[in-house]
């Protein structure tokens, strides 16, 4: 549950929210997600270690953070099921809110860049939204400089923007909730990125930013997109 602390300084006033956030490093155990096999980077491992560096950074800050596994296991044989108890985790905590972390993938090796899903149907989606759109502004200006002038090109190659999804994982959860793609694996060029302490810093900054932002704002529409799938969420309706 959210808590407002009142925070006084010389200078001025500021109402910080604590926050319950619940993190869910995506796929483990016999879900691997995606992978990298030249540069031998697999996606549940990478979920796990941004999340734990998210939750240390977010705890930091007062939060109090659950993530939805801790090791490299699977939450149920059974993939539904295994989806449904990640969700479930957000709602037994009653959290504020929930994120899924994830990395991409494609057989076509140029395919670059981060994308933010909300859920189709959501008890929440003007908040599903502002999360996302929080999310959206942060990775975008933290990688951006990054990868400026790199052979990956600019913001516009690397933003796959806001889209609405039937993922199971957000679709079942009982807070507003979004599930970040955070980079393409299968991308040489990224996978190197990925492989370095750098980048996974940038990314793990970026998500905290995100949260940040949308926690303080979380009544406001935090940033505005000219795509037509995102104009339609700005106006509330679920597409
Ligand atoms: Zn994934």
């Amino acid at each position: 549950m959210m808590k407002r602390l009142l925070v006084v300084s010389m200078l001025h006033v500021m109402v910080l929210q604590s926050a319950t956030i619940v993190l869910d490093p995506g796929h483990g155990g016999k879900y691997v997600g995606t992978a990298n096999d030249a540069e031998q980077l697999v996606e549940k491992h990478l979920s796990l270690e941004i999340a734990k560096q998210l939750a240390e950074r977010l705890r930091s800050n007062k939060h109090t953070v659950i993530l939805t596994r801790e090791t490299d296991v699977a939450l149920d044989d059974d993939l539904i099921t295994d989806l449904t108890k990640r969700a479930q985790v957000a709602t037994d905590s009653k959290a504020d809110l929930f994120v899924s972390l994830h990395f991409n993938g494609s057989t076509n090796k140029n395919r670059v860049g981060f994308e933010v899903y909300v859920p189709y149907e959501s008890q929440y989606p003007i908040k599903c939204y502002s999360l996302a759109s929080a999310l959206h502004y942060d990775i975008s200006h933290e990688i951006e400089p990054y990868f400026h002038g790199g052979s990956l090109g600019n913001l516009n190659a690397l933003d796959g923007g806001i889209k609405a999804s039937r993922f199971n994982v957000i679709k079942k959860a009982t807070c507003p909730a979004v599930l970040v793609e955070l980079a393409y694996l299968t991308n040489e060029e990224s996978a190197k990125k990925l492989k370095t302490d750098v980048f996974k810093d940038i990314l793990v900054t970026a998500v905290y930013k995100g949260i940040e932002r949308y926690l303080t704002h979380s009544t406001q529409k935090v940033s505005t997109c000219s795509r037509p799938r995102c104009r339609r969420w700005q106006r509330g309706r679920v597409v």
